[in-house]
This record gives C-alpha cells, sequence and structure tokens, in this order.
C-alpha cells in the first residue's frame, strides 16, 4: 500500500489526537485487497469518559459564541474540505472500497456542502416574537440541546460525519462521534480540518468502538441526543435506550425502497435510474430502490437495455478513475449478499445477470439482475445492502402502489413516466419519506433526508435538521399588573 492510511491515533478528543492501547484492537482493512491498511483500538471506558467531559465543558463556550462566528468556522472547513479532496477522496476509497470515480464527487464533497449549508444557516437562527391581547407578548430563544452524539454506518463515513456533525455545531452542540467499526479512518480526518478551520477544543470529538461503545454513549446522562445512521436492528435498540432517560433520536435507518417503471417512461432514463439505485456504491446505499416495478408493456424492453448496460459496469481496482463499480465493503457484507443471490434462484427467481463473486483477491461481486420476483420472496422482502436488483412486474396504477407500500420500511420512492399527473399522484401515495420523479438517489443538502415507518425517525439535511438539534424556550411577557384570584 502507497499511501500513508495509518491514523495519527485512534480517537480525536478535545482538539487532539488521542491513543489508548488497551482498547480492543480493530484491524482496518482495504476492501479492493483484503489487506490490513491500519490498526486503530476501540475505546475504553475511561476514553469515552473524556470525550463526554470535553464534549460537555466545551459546549458552553461554544453555544455563547454568535451563530456567525459558528458558521464562519463551519464554512472554512467546508473549504479546507474541498481544497482536499483528492486526499480525503482515496481515504474514503480505502475506508470503504468505492470507486474514487466516486469517492470524487459524492464524499468529502458532500461533507463540505453541509458544513457550508448549515455554516450559512447558523447566523440566522432565531426564535420567534408571539404578540398576545392586552400587550403582553410571548418571545421563544432557540437553544440548543447539549451534547450530541452521532454514530456512523459504513457506507458514507465521511459523508455521515458531517451530515451529522454540521447541523449539530451549527446550533451551538457538541458533538461526539463513533465511525462504524468497519470504516474508521475518515472521521478522524474530518475532525482534525474542523480544528484546523478554528473548532474550538471538545466540540467536534470522536472515539473509536464497535457497538457496545456506541450503546455507552447512547446511556450517558451526558447526552442529550443521538442521531444514528445504521440498520433496523439497531436503530430500536438505540432508539429504545434514549428513550429511558427521554433523549432526542434521529433514526436514519435501512431500507427497500420501491422504484416504480411505467410503460410510457424514457426507457433510457429509467435504466438509468435503477442502475443509480441499485448499483451505484456497490449497492451499499441506504436509500436505494430494490424492488424496482416495471409496468408489462415495457419490461421486456426495460430488461433487455439493463442487461446491455449492467453488463458495461467497468468492475475492477476502484484507485482507477476509469472503474465504476468496486468491492463491497467486507467479507461479511459479500457473504450476506451471496446468501441472498442463492435464496434468490432457490425461491424461484429468474437471473438476468451477475450473480457471481469474482475470483480475485478483495470483496468483489458482479453487479446483480433479478426478474420474475415475486412480492413474497426474500429477495423483495428483507433489506439486502448489496448490488442486487429485484424486478417485479405490475399491471396498474392502483395494484402498483398497493405492493409498493405493503414493507415495513419507508426510507425512499421514485417513480418514471412521462405523465406529469400521475408521477405527482403516484409519490403522494407512497409511504415513503424520500422521493423523485424520473431519477433516483440524489440527497442533495437543501432537501429534507429521512423515512417514514420503520425506516426512521426525524430528517436530516435542509433547515428540518435545525428542529432536529434545537430546541425552543418560550418566555411569557406581561405588560401589565399580575391578576390573580385572591
Ligand atoms: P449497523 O446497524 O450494524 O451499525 C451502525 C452503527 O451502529 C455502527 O457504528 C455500530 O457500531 C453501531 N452500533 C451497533 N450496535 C449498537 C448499539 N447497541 N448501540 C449503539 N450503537 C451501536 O449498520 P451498518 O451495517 O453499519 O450499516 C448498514 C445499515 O445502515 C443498513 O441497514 C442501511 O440501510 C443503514 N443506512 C441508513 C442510512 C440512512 O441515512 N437512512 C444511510 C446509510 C446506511
Amino acid at each position: 500500500m502507497n499511501h500513508n492510511t495509518q491514523p495519527k491515533a485512534s480517537h480525536f478528543i478535545n482538539g487532539a489526537y488521542v491513543e489508548d492501547t488497551s482498547g480492543t484492537p480493530i484491524d482496518v482493512i482495504y476492501p479492493a485487497t483484503g489487506e490490513v491498511i491500519a490498526r486503530i483500538y476501540a475505546a475504553t471506558p475511561a476514553v469515552v469518559d473524556q470525550a463526554l467531559d470535553a464534549a460537555r465543558t466545551a459546549q458552553v463556550e461554544w453555544a455563547k459564541m454568535s451563530g456567525t462566528e459558528r458558521g464562519r468556522i463551519l464554512r472554512r472547513a467546508a473549504d479546507l474540505l474541498r481544497e482536499r479532496n483528492y486526499d480525503l477522496s482515496v481515504l474514503e476509497t480505502l475506508d470503504t472500497g468505492k470507486p474514487l470515480q466516486e469517492t470524487l464527487v459524492a464524499d468529502a464533497t458532500s461533507g463540505a456542502d453541509a458544513l457550508e449549508y448549515f455554516g450559512g444557516l447558523a447566523g440566522s437562527l432565531t426564535g420567534e416574537h408571539i404578540q398576545l391581547g392586552g400587550g403582553d407578548f410571548v418571545y421563544t430563544i432557540r437553544e440548543p440541546l447539549g451534547v450530541c452524539v452521532g454514530i456512523g454506518a459504513w457506507n458514507y463515513p465521511t459523508q455521515i460525519a458531517c451530515w451529522k456533525g454540521a447541523p449539530a455545531l451549527a446550533c451551538g452542540n457538541t458533538m461526539v462521534f463513533k465511525p462504524s467499526e468497519t470504516t474508521p479512518l475518515c472521521t478522524l480526518k474530518v475532525a482534525e480540518i474542523l480544528h484546523e478551520a478554528g473548532l474550538p477544543a471538545g466540540v467536534y470529538n470522536v472515539v473509536q468502538g464497535m457497538g457496545e461503545v456506541g450503546a455507552s454513549l447512547v446511556t450517558d446522562p451526558r447526552v442529550a441526543k443521538v442521531s444514528l445512521t445504521g440498520s433496523v436492528l439497531t436503530g430500536k435498540k438505540v432508539y429504545a435506550a434514549a428513550a429511558a432517560q427521554m433523549k432526542h433520536v434521529t433514526m436514519e435507518l435501512g431500507g427497500k425502497s420501491p422504484l416504480i417503471i411505467f410503460d410510457d417512461a424514457d426507457l433510457e432514463d429509467a435504466v438509468g435510474g435503477a442502475i443509480l439505485g441499485n448499483f451505484y456504491s456497490t449497492g451499499q446505499v441506504c436509500s436505494n430502490g430494490t424492488r424496482v416495478f416495471v409496468q408489462k408493456g415495457i419490461k421486456t424492453a426495460f430488461l433487455k437495455r439493463l442487461k446491455e448496460r449492467v453488463e458495461a459496469a467497468i468492475i475492477g481496482d476502484p484507485m482507477d478513475k476509469a472503474v465504476n463499480f468496486g468491492p463491497m465493503v467486507s467479507a461479511a457484507q459479500l457473504a450476506i449478499t451471496l446468501g441472498y443471490i442463492n435464496k434468490g434462484v432457490e425461491e424461484g427467481a429468474t437471473l438476468v445477470t451477475g450473480g457471481a463473486q469474482l475470483d480475485r483477491d478483495g470483496f468483489y461481486i458482479q453487479p446483480t439482475v433479478f426478474a420474475d420476483v415475486s412480492d413474497d420472496m426474500s429477495i423483495a422482502i428483507e433489506e439486502i445492502f448489496g448490488p442486487v436488483m429485484s424486478v417485479l412486474e405490475f399491471e396498474d396504477e392502483a395494484e402498483v402502489i398497493r405492493r409498493a407500500n405493503a414493507t415495513e420500511y419507508g426510507l425512499a420512492g421514485g417513480v418514471f413516466t412521462s405523465d406529469l399527473t400521475r408521477g405527482h399522484r403516484v409519490i403522494a401515495a407512497l409511504e415513503a419519506g424520500s422521493c423523485y420523479i424520473n431519477t433516483y438517489n440524489l440527497a442533495p443538502v437543501e432537501a429534507p433526508f429521512g423515512g417514514v415507518k420503520m425506516s426512521g425517525v426525524g430528517r436530516e439535511n435542509s433547515k428540518q435538521a435545525v428542529e432536529h438539534y434545537s430546541q425552543m424556550k418560550s418566555v411569557y411577557v406581561a405588560m401589565g399588573p399580575v391578576d390573580a384570584p385572591f
């Protein structure tokens, strides 16, 4: 490995790297080769305590700064992320295995977008004035929540660290962030850059570890809010633990989202949308439209074109900028995906293309498409979180809406049609938080992002995120004498 990936230390606390090798060692594996490229150590209880203490102490002064001052630091950090985009993209590729072609445009850049957006918003966060009768009035004060905990998944480590950190810090909170143990490197860089941009020590801290470190953060009484990106299973545990102390939560969880393609859709766009919604990041995207409902009249043409385009994917070394489909993140995730492919075949779906692991080092698998999938097959019900697309046939609009909504999940949904009215009508009927018409999977910072049903609680990005990282104090001001009954 030519790149210097070994982080300066495992944790970033109170403005500096911190090491404690008495924690459980965690090897960082480059998914493209299976090589160990770095070693970090899980946080011990003492390290967790140090991070929470730093965050609590720093929060008082951070909240006293004006929003404009806080925002200036976040915007400076955004500029640094953009200046160093190439190196950060290489690191993201080493952490996750995603092709450099993607990481150059989707990771540090989207993290920078969040820092810029919330940095810009920080100076204009306000309460309101509410006029009452008799001259009395109420004003509201927008207050930070306090110490917020961020817990990340492994698919977008830089982006998740910024999507949670930027609105939290803009509102005057401090953060302790625990990245996924599978991709621990990128978040340390985010912390380093934030501090280089002028962030006071203790405002953004990173501790490493597995689920138990996350759990110890969630249950700590110093913590006011927890924002998790992860699976539904973890979400249930974290939500329940947070509820025991009445903490605020944001839950960005899994999905099994429907992508509906009507006969009148533009064929190339629909195929492109299905590819974007299933194979970007080697299929490891929470909002993927993995149940592709295709109307009967366009099905044959759709499958033919889809097969041609999927088979044109350039699979290989993710550091090669021509490659557009890299390895999966880990041996474990690859095994899960292969298991689902076997189930798909066993349960009677038709394998259109792909299905096999590649005979090379690293965690490579072909992009896979199943047709003739029925609603009761495992591959149509369960989140795979790998590059496996299920194509399901439908006849009419009412039927497809009913089938699309027949899932416990509700993260995203999309429709391809040239009928404007139908596009809006179908989206209005979908039980999903993040929806698309004639495109799929774009997540600009300006738009709210998040799910309904089991896919989550709260929203990230947009002005909505501010509501999830602040609370209102309401102050009644009397302008006349007090009218007491006795
Ligand atoms: P995961 O649930 O296994 O882990 C997520 C994080 O939670 C990790 O950092 C893990 O260490 C931590 N964790 C595990 N148990 C915990 C506990 N008891 N208490 C506190 N923290 C704990 O998920 P993953 O495998 O890392 O990521 C894949 C999942 O994340 C998929 O379901 C995917 O859909 C979802 N995801 C959702 C979004 C979204 O924005 N909605 C984005 C990316 C991924």
